[in-house]
């Protein structure tokens, strides 16, 4: 789990590199100096242009997915039970991934995907922000 966190970071990471070196190979193109084109990005530190606030965009949506996963694994990690069924968090809105899932009734434990890495069934997956927990089924 962690290490597909990372992965996807790196992925914000290798874009933004590719888009910074497109970007500077623009602004020499339109023949400006390297020193303009560096004070240039320098006042776009803090992120209000697009070349840093696409990483800092990246970068954040990529540590809300963290976060959360790490939430679902956290509240999910004392299940010792072999069943377990898909359960929608009454306060959320459902996908139609989460739908399909909680549809499914009682399964062992490991063939239910782990909430916030549902397959997508129908429509839409809110993968992500998932809310969904497996709780166990006893008997
Ligand atoms: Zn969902």
């Amino acid at each position: 789990m962690f290490s597909l966190f990372v992965r996807r970071l790196n992925t914000v990471w290798d874009n933004f590199e590719r888009k910074l070196e497109d970007h500077i190979r623009t602004q020499r193109v339109f023949g400006l100096s390297q020193r303009e084109i560096y004070t240039a990005l320098q006042s776009d530190l803090d992120g209000s242009q697009s070349v840093f606030g696409d990483l800092i965009g990246g970068a954040q949506r990529e540590t809300d997915f963290g976060l959360n996963a790490s939430y679902q694994v956290a509240s999910n990690e004392g299940i010792a039970a072999e069943m377990v069924v898909w359960t929608l968090d009454p306060e959320a809105e459902h996908c139609d991934s989460c739908l399909a899932q909680s549809a499914m009734g009682a399964r062992r434990r490991d063939v239910v995907p782990f909430p916030g890495f549902q397959p997508t069934a129908g429509e839409s997956n809110c993968e992500r922000y998932c809310k969904c927990t497996l709780e166990p089924v006893n008997g």
